[in-house]
Order: structure tokens, then C-alpha cells, then sequence
């Protein structure tokens, strides 16, 4: 095999993060954030009361899925998965209709609401007690970077909610990374100034660590490592600073887009198209790349057929001038992998293969890598050498 067409140092590099990277540090996937959940719920003591948004999600889970957390069997019954849990609230929500018993009366906060709110603080409990403050891997990564100097060609996307990679590039650079949104208020905030570059990181799924206060259409950034400990556990009294409504972490299912109308995420979408269309090479990170996720392979494939080229684009010339396709080259997009990870069948990373096989377009700069996150942290240079290459 053939050496990448740019040198990595060279090349325009956007590493893109799915949820195995997170997995390599000990986060749960989708499918288990609710037993988890449940285990947490049964390790405090589940023969006390449990506290009120705690009970509410236990109701949902039964009278919607059947799933009985307090149940002494409990590691033994089928959970949705996050998705599923919250996609169906949002779903109801964007058509306004109501499941029974959780609509709402006018002078009611909805319960659907109020669970969408208990499903979130699910989420950072989960990561507060599974993460523990542990980044390794995403901060070797961040070091490894600073080490060859690459950061100023390196952006990061990322598909997870949890604050790996944001911990880990402020712990390293020791800035707030570049999120593509104005903030209307930066909480508690940590040196850097204006002028001061910050890495870009596109989370296009929202991130817990911003608030939305739907109310006022503003974006509070929560920064540093904190905000996940307060979501757990004191929720309710994360109220908009300027009009005392509940303002609510920005988290998205990928299959769920109605709020993709939101102006902060429409922002971080178009920087992410920006990025990607400028790109020579992309570098997935424990990224499955699901069926589910069409938006973000409609972004891919926009980037990809769009693709900016040091030449003059061709519908921008008289047609006599045409190139022909011989003539016409957009600059190269190449494709890495970075999918291992132990206990991985060899039928799920055939899967994986031939879905990305089968979405880009030059079959021959896809690069399918046997490295695992842990490596590419330790060395990222081993992505881009043809030995690691399968
Ligand atoms: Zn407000």
C-alpha cells in the first residue's frame, strides 16, 4: 500500500470522535447509560427513598418500556436504549401531541418535560460516576499532539456529549476550545484572552457543558470539569441567570433533529462543513458510522463532492473553459479508521468496513487501520504509515 498523499504533518487534519473513543475511557455506549443507571441507583441503596427525579425516571421506565429499576432483578430486565428514551419524548413534543399521563395542563410544567430534564442529569450521572475525573487516553492524545506540533493543523469533531476531549485540550493548551458559538455567558471563566487561538472543536450533538436557556435563545458555557458533578446532582437549579427559567443542557440523539432548527447547533454545523470541505485527511475514532446517523453523512458527503481545490471551481468558468474530468482535480480526501478495540468480531468490523467502503467516493483513500484510540493517542503519527493499515 501506498503512502498517504500528504504527510500528516502537513495535512489538514480533522479527527473525529464516536463513541468508542469515550469507551476507551471508561464511558458507557448508548445501550448502557440506563443499566448503569439502574446498578448506580441499586449502589446507593434502593431501599430508602429515592429522590424525586430519580423516582419520576424509574415511573417512565416501567410505564413506558416495562423496565422495573427497583426491582430486585433489575440487572436481569431490557432497558431502552438513551435514544430511544429520549428521541420518543422529543418526538411527541415536536408533534405536540401528548403520551398519557405525561402531556401537560397549561399551568403545568409537562412531565414529558420535566423527564427530558431527568434523562439529561441521567446522562451526567452515569458520566460523573463511571468517569471519576479519568481522561487518560484523550489526554495522552491532546499531549501527543503538543509533542509534534500538530495542533495547528488538527480540529476535532466530536459525536459524544461527555467532556473527554474538551478536558483533555484544556489541560493541555490551557484554553477553552473553539465550540463555533457565541456565548452569552461564560460561567466562572479560565484565562485566555481574545486573541489567544483556540482548537476547534465541533460537537454536533450538543455538549453537556452548555446551557440553552430557551427562554432568552442564549448559550451559557459552563467551563472547566464541574458541570457534569452539578448536573447530577443539583439540576433544578441551573435557572437562566436573566429570566429565572430552567435552562437545559444541549443533547441530541443523532436520529432526532427536529432542534437542529436551533441557531447555536445550525453554527456549529456550517463551521463543521467549513472545516471538513478544507480537510486532506479525516480520521474517524471509534466511529461505527450508523445508518442512523444520515445528517452527519449528508455533511460528509456535501464535504466530499464539494470539496474546496486550488483550482477554480468548475461552475465558475464559461463553459468553453470547462475542465474536463481528467483535467478537473479537487484535492485529495483521505479516509483513516481507527476502529479497533479488544473483543471487536471480526463480523462487526467487516460491517463497519463496508459501510464506510460503500459511502466515500475513492474507494482507494479509504485507509481501514488495526490501531486502537489507545495507540493513535500514544503515537498519532501511526495512523498515516501503511504498516498499520489493513
Ligand atoms: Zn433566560
Amino acid at each position: 500500500m501506498n503512502a498517504p498523499i500528504k504527510q500528516p504533518a502537513d495535512a489538514r487534519k480533522v479527527i473525529i470522535l464516536g463513541a468508542g473513543a469515550s469507551r476507551a475511557d471508561g464511558a458507557p455506549l448508548q445501550a448502557g447509560l440506563i443499566p448503569e443507571f439502574a446498578n448506580i441507583i441499586h449502589q446507593r441503596g434502593i431501599s430508602g427513598t429515592l429522590r424525586p427525579a430519580d423516582q419520576d425516571l424509574c415511573d417512565f421506565f416501567q410505564k413506558f418500556w416495562g423496565a422495573n429499576i427497583k426491582s430486585v432483578d433489575w440487572d436481569d430486565e431490557t432497558y431502552p436504549t438513551f435514544e430511544e428514551a429520549l428521541g420518543l419524548l422529543e418526538l411527541a413534543n415536536a408533534r405536540g401531541e401528548f403520551f398519557k399521563g405525561f402531556g401537560s395542563l397549561p399551568h403545568r410544567t409537562p412531565l414529558a418535560h420535566k423527564i427530558h430534564a431527568h434523562l439529561i442529569g441521567l446522562i451526567a450521572t452515569v458520566l460523573d460516576h463511571t468517569l471519576q475525573g479519568i481522561n487518560r487516553h484523550h489526554d495522552t492524545l491532546a499531549h501527543s499532539l503538543g509533542q509534534l506540533g500538530w495542533f495547528g493543523k488538527t480540529s476535532f469533531i466530536s459525536l459524544n456529549y461527555d467532556l473527554l476531549i474538551d478536558n483533555a485540550l484544556r489541560r493541555e493548551l490551557e484554553v477553552e476550545p473553539d465550540y463555533a458559538i457565541v456565548f452569552h455567558s461564560v460561567t466562572e471563566a479560565l484565562g485566555g484572552g481574545t486573541d489567544t487561538w483556540e482548537p476547534p472543536l465541533l460537537k454536533l450533538h450538543g455538549s453537556l457543558n452548555w446551557l440553552y436557556c430557551p427562554t432568552c435563545n442564549a448559550m451559557d458555557l459552563f467551563p472547566g470539569a464541574k458541570i457534569v458533578a452539578r448536573l447530577a446532582h443539583d439540576a433544578p437549579n441551573l435557572v437562566c441567570q436573566t429570566c429565572k427559567e430552567p435552562r437545559l443542557p444541549i443533547v441530541i440523539p443523532p436520529t432526532f433533529f427536529k432542534v437542529m432548527s436551533n441557531f447555536y447547533l445550525q453554527q456549529i454545523w456550517k463551521r463543521a462543513e467549513d472545516i471538513l470541505r478544507q480537510a486532506d485527511h479525516l480520521i474517524f475514532c471509534g466511529y461505527s458510522f450508523p445508518d442512523a446517523d444520515l445528517h452527519f453523512k449528508y455533511l460528509l458527503k456535501r464535504t466530499e463532492i464539494n470539496r474546496v481545490s486550488n483550482q477554480d471551481s468548475p461552475s465558475q468558468l464559461p463553459l468553453s473553459e470547462f475542465p474536463s474530468e481528467e483535467e478537473y482535480q479537487p484535492e485529495h480526501l483521505e479516509v483513516f479508521i481507527v476502529n479497533e478495540h479488544a473483543g471487536k468480531t471480526s463480523e462487526a468490523r467487516q460491517a463497519e468496513g463496508d459501510r464506510y467502503r460503500r459511502f466515500f467516493r475513492d474507494k482507494a483513500n479509504i485507509h481501514w487501520t488495526k490501531l486502537t484510540f489507545e495507540d493513535l493517542a500514544a503515537d498519532p503519527t501511526t495512523y498515516a504509515d501503511p504498516a498499520n493499515w489493513i
